[in-house]
C-alpha cells in the first residue's frame, strides 16, 4: 500500500490530494483481474473475451451513472479527464451553437481547464467571456453573478468546489439563475466527487465532468455527464469507430449517446478501474467521507491559523478539502521541501489557477489537500514542520 512508503525515512503522509489521490489496493486488484482475465476490445466480437470485457466496461457506466445520480446510462460518456470532458463540451456543444456576439460566464474560481478552452472558443467565434467576481474570503458574489447574465448568455460553467481554495460554490443557484436566463450549465466537479455526495439530477447541471485519477481511480480516465437530449442533439466531437451506425462514402449516420461520443477504443481498463473505485467510495458512504474531511479541515484550519506568518488563502465559510496558505520569510518552494524531507508530501505553486490566486494578490501557494485517509496526526505533522520554520524566523 503506497501510503505505507517511506520518504527520506519518514512515513509517507500524503497531502496532495487534489492534485491526484492514491489507489486502494481493490482498484489496482480490479485493473490487474481485467488484464488478467477479461482483456479484449469491446463491442465487436461474437467471442468470450469481447463479451467480458464489455459487460465490465458498461458496469462501470452503470456505476458512474448511480454514483452521479444521473437518470440513464447513456448520460455518460468515457473520456481522458475532466479537462479532455470541458474540451468535448467546447468543441461539439459549443462549436456547434455558439456566434458571435453570445455571452459565456464562467468564475474567478476556475481551473485553467475551466478558462482555456472556453477563451480559445470566444477568441475565435468573437463570444464574450464575463467573470463572476469573488469575495477577499474566495466566496462566489450571487449578486453581482445575477448582473451579468443577459438575453445572450448561452453558457454558464463553473466549479463545484475550488482546487485552488477549497471554496465550494453554491451550484444550485447558480445553476438554476442560469436557467431562468435561458443558459446551459456546465459543472465542473474534478473537486467535489471525492468529497461530498453529488446528484446531477438534483442539480438540474447540463454537463458534469470529473477525472477519475481524484477519486481514487485511474488515471487516463474520466466522464462527461450529460442530459440525454443534449448529447443527442449535439454533433459528435471525434471521428472514428465505435461511434457510427453506418457508414458510405457518401452519408455517415452515427450512434446515439454515448457511443457517438466515443470514437475509437477508449480506456477500457482503467474505466473498469474507476467502477472499482466507486465501490470503495459508496461502500464508505459520500456523506461519511464529507463528515469526516470537514472535521479535519476544521481541525486543521485551526491549527494552521495558530502558526505566527501564517497567512490562510481561501477562508470561505464553507470549504472542502484544501488548505492553501504562505508563510512570511519563506518562498513556497521552502516550505514544501522542508515538508518532503519530513516526508509530507503538498504542492506548491499556482495549481493551475492563476486569475484567482492573483485575485488573492498572491502568485502561488502552499497546498495541503486532504481525503479521507488523512488523520489529525497527519495534520499535526504538518503543522509541526510549518512551525518549526516559523519559530526560526522570529
Ligand atoms: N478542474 C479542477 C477544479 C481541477 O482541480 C482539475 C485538476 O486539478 C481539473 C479541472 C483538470 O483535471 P485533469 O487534469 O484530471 O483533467
Amino acid at each position: 500500500m503506497i501510503l505505507n512508503e517511506k520518504v527520506n525515512g519518514k512515513n509517507l503522509v500524503w497531502l496532495d490530494n487534489a492534485a491526484t489521490t492514491q489507489k486502494p489496493q481493490s482498484v489496482i486488484d480490479r485493473i490487474s483481474y481485467f488484464y488478467q482475465h477479461e482483456n479484449s476490445n469491446i463491442h465487436r466480437a461474437a467471442h468470450e473475451l469481447a463479451a467480458r470485457a464489455t459487460d465490465a466496461y458498461e458496469a462501470a457506466r452503470k456505476k458512474v451513472q448511480q454514483f452521479l445520480g444521473a437518470g440513464s446510462v447513456n448520460e455518460i460518456i468515457f473520456v481522458r479527464g475532466a479537462t479532455e470532458g470541458i474540451n468535448l463540451v467546447a468543441q461539439s456543444w459549443g462549436a456547434q451553437h455558439l456566434k458571435s456576439g453570445d455571452e459565456i460566464i464562467v468564475s474567478n474560481l476556475e481551473h485553467h481547464a475551466n478558462i482555456v478552452p472556453w477563451k480559445r472558443l470566444a477568441d475565435k467565434r468573437g463570444l464574450t467571456l464575463k467573470v463572476i467576481p469573488v469575495d477577499d474570503d474566495g466566496q462566489i458574489l450571487l449578486d453581482e453573478y445575477a448582473k451579468l447574465l443577459t438575453s445572450r448568455t448561452r453558457l454558464v460553467a463553473f466549479t463545484q468546489v475550488s482546487n485552488a481554495l477549497g471554496t465550494i460554490t453554491p451550484a444550485e443557484q447558480i445553476i438554476a439563475l442560469a436557467h431562468n436566463a435561458g443558459a446551459k450549465v456546465l459543472v465542473d466537479g474534478a473537486q467535489s466527487v471525492s468529497h461530498m455526495p453529488v446528484n446531477v439530477q438534483a442539480l438540474d447541471a447540463d454537463w458534469f465532468v470529473f477525472s477519475g485519477h481524484k477519486v481514487f481511480g485511474p488515471t487516463g480516465i474520466g466522464v462527461v455527464y450529460g442530459k440525454e437530449d443534449i448529447l443527442n442533439e449535439t454533433e459528435p466531437w471525434q471521428g472514428g469507430g465505435n461511434m457510427i451506425q453506418d457508414v458510405t462514402f457518401e452519408e455517415i449516420r452515427y450512434h446515439k449517446a454515448p457511443n457517438r461520443f466515443e470514437a475509437g477504443t477508449g480506456n477500457i481498463a482503467d474505466a473498469v478501474g474507476l467502477g472499482a473505485a466507486i465501490d470503495y467510495v459508496t461502500q464508505l458512504g459520500m456523506t461519511n467521507i464529507g463528515a469526516y474531511e470537514h472535521a479535519l479541515l476544521e481541525y486543521a484550519t485551526h491549527q494552521l491559523k495558530q502558526v505566527p506568518g501564517v497567512r490562510l488563502i481561501g477562508t470561505a465559510a464553507n470549504k472542502a478539502s484544501v488548505l492553501s496558505f504562505i508563510l512570511k520569510g519563506y518562498s513556497n518552494d521552502d516550505v514544501g521541501k522542508a515538508l518532503n524531507q519530513e516526508g509530507i508530501a503538498v504542492r506548491t505553486g499556482h495549481h493551475c489557477a492563476q486569475p484567482i490566486l492573483r485575485r488573492m494578490r498572491v502568485e502561488t501557494t502552499v497546498r495541503p489537500s486532504l481525503a479521507f485517509y488523512n488523520t489529525c496526526e497527519d495534520v499535526d505533522r504538518l503543522v509541526a514542520v510549518v512551525s518549526r520554520l516559523a519559530s526560526s524566523q522570529y
